[in-house]
């Protein structure tokens, strides 16, 4: 018999999924069904998977590598208010109420799992080096001060007070005392955890095709077709005669007959349905449904909903009709973690050496953007390059020694430490760096990627918005502006569209410029 957490792990882990036998004449493979599918098990995917299976949806999460992708690499900033230069003003209410939920989720995880998340509320300080880094500083003082936020500008003096290994050539600084941090890589193990042990199916294969039902654009079909988790998820026969069974939450108990669905009928509000504008797009898909996904080991996975969760790979799943997919892209960003005592000066960390810095330090150097996460480990991580380069995750010696060199010119001890890791993940930018929240326009298929610089921050509002709508098919107000819609303005236009062109560091914006085409890295 197993027991402790790793017994209920595995008992849950068997519980969820409903395996059914493929149907006579259907290819062979095995087959799965569950209320929802998540393709991707980074922290947005596993996030709202948690939260849907919290709701009483039967969910599968397909990732090869639960826990990669960007989640891996993210420094794990919870950092709206120095974001703030750098995010339209409903982007930043969003990454503050992102903040605002961060304490209870990261304590619900810890009580349900026993895993830590290394949460930690210490505040940003934001450095400036030289004269003209000051004035930028001012600028974002007064762009947070617009956005309604209220932060301390600090002296050099002061700076130094609050941080005494920062260099004596520092000018001045900005404190945001609510800006926290986590670990990412601790949190999406912790996200395993309590989505396990909330009934979750975590499948370690990748989404190959979605497949859909209905429609005549050439896709799949695996025959299924439901009203989705909220609706009235009863048994039912598609075409293919499956003969599985579905009770979702709501179980109104009526029969149907596997006939595609339009997902406008129980539509309650003006945001939560489909796109229909007539165009190529939607015809394409106002006759088919999402139904599933094939999986890289050939196993079928049936679900009337399918949330795309996979960061930039978002825009590359097999299966989508022409204009579906959304407009993501990878945005590389090198990414260093040194190996240093505790998080606190006049701690000491295993190796007996002191921490050297207690909060996250943002730094603009000469006009070079550049930041260091103290963690309680001791580690100490040293970010981030942004770069227009496509899906290269190469770690290159200039991105390397352009970080080195901006956080030594901060924080002059940061030599002393080991190099433990340099990394390179790809960030899933969208044109207009915010993230893709929502139904999509083909039915039964919701996005939620796009998280860009701030997937670790707006996970725990990501995860409630979009379990609300698998719950309920109502899309809450405050995911009103990131809907796949507003891409709609520049349809065939959304996906190319964005790319900075060029590679590098980024430089720190001045406040009020476009956000679209520049940002600190992150
Ligand atoms: C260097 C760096 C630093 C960052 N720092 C911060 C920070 O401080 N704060 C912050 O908020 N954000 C930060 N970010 C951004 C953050 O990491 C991303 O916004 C976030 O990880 C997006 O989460 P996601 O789950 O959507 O995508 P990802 O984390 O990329 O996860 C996608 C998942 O999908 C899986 N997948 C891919 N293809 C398939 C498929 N075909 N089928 C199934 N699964 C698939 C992958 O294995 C992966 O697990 C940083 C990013 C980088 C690169």
């Amino acid at each position: 018999m197993l027991t402790g957490l790793r017994g209920r792990l595995e008992a849950a882990d068997r519980r969820n999924l409903i395996r059914v036998m493929p149907a006579k004449g259907a290819e062979m493979s095995t087959s799965a069904t569950a209320d929802v599918l998540v393709i991707g098990g980074g922290v947005i995917g596993l996030s709202i998977a948690w939260r849907a299976a919290q709701r009483g949806l039967r969910v599968a999460v397909a990732d090869p590598e639960p826990g990669g992708g960007a989640s891996h690499a993210a420094a794990g900033m919870i950092t709206p208010i120095s974001e703030a230069a750098y995010a339209e003003k409903e982007l930043f209410r969003l990454g503050r109420e992102s903040q605002r939920r961060y304490p209870a989720f990261a304590a619900e995880l810890a009580g349900l799992t026993g895993k830590p998340t290394g949460y930690r509320q210490a505040g940003t300080l934001q450095v400036a080096y030289d004269a003209d880094d000051l004035a930028i500083l001012g600028e974002y003082q007064a762009l947070q001060e617009s956005f309604g936020v209220t932060v301390r500008r600090l002296t050099a003096r002061e700076c130094r007070q609050a941080e005494p290994m920062l260099s004596p050539a520092v000018r001045g600084g900005l404190l945001a005392a609510d800006d926290a941090s986590v670990d990412p890589r601790l949190l999406t193990r912790a996200l395993v955890a309590a989505a396990v042990l909330a009934g979750v199916d975590i499948i370690r294969q990748p989404a190959a095709e979605i497949r859909t039902a209905g429609g005549g654009h050439g896709t799949a079909h695996d025959g299924t077709a439901h009203d989705g988790p909220a609706g009235h998820g009863t048994a039912h026969d598609g075409p293919a005669g499956h003969g599985t069974a579905h009770d979702g939450p709501a179980g109104h108990g009526t029969a149907h007959d596997g006939k595609a669905h339009d997902g406008k009928a129980h539509d309650g509000t003006a945001h939560d349905g489909p796109a229909s504008h007539g165009t190529e797009r939607d015809r394409a898909v106002s006759d088919s449904r999402v139904a599933g996904a094939l999986l890289g080991d050939g196993t079928r996975i049936l679900a009337p909903w399918v949330v795309l969760a996979a960061g930039w790979n978002s825009a590359t799943i097999a299966g989508l009709p022409p204009g579906v997919a959304p407009p993501v892209r990878p945005v590389k960003g090198q990414i260093l973690r040194l190996r240093s005592g505790t998080g606190g000066p006049g701690t000491s960390g295993p190796d007996g050496m002191p921490g050297l810095l207690a909060r996250s330090v943002r730094g603009i150097v000469h006009g070079s953007a550049v930041y260091l996460v103290p963690r309680d480990s001791g580690e100490l991580v040293i970010g981030a390059t942004q770069e227009e380069l496509g899906a290269d995750t190469r770690v290159t010696a200039g991105g390397v020694w352009e970080l080195l060199r901006d956080a030594r010119t901060i924080v002059p001890g940061i030599t002393e430490l080991e190099l433990a890791e340099a990394v390179a993940g790809l960030r899933p930018g969208t044109p207009d760096n915010a993230p893709v929240l929502g139904p999509s326009p083909l039915p039964g298929l919701v996005l939620a990627t796009g998280h860009f610089r701030a997937g670790v921050l707006l996970a725990p509002v990501t995860a409630d918005v979009i379990a609300e709508y698998l719950a309920t098919r109502r899309l809450p107000d405050l995911a009103a502006a990131f809907t796949p819609r507003r891409f709609d303005r520049s349809a065939g236009s959304a996906g190319a569209a964005a790319a900075p062109g060029r590679s590098g560091r980024s430089q720190p914006r001045a406040a009020g410029r476009n956000p679209a085409s520049e940002g600190a890295p992150r």
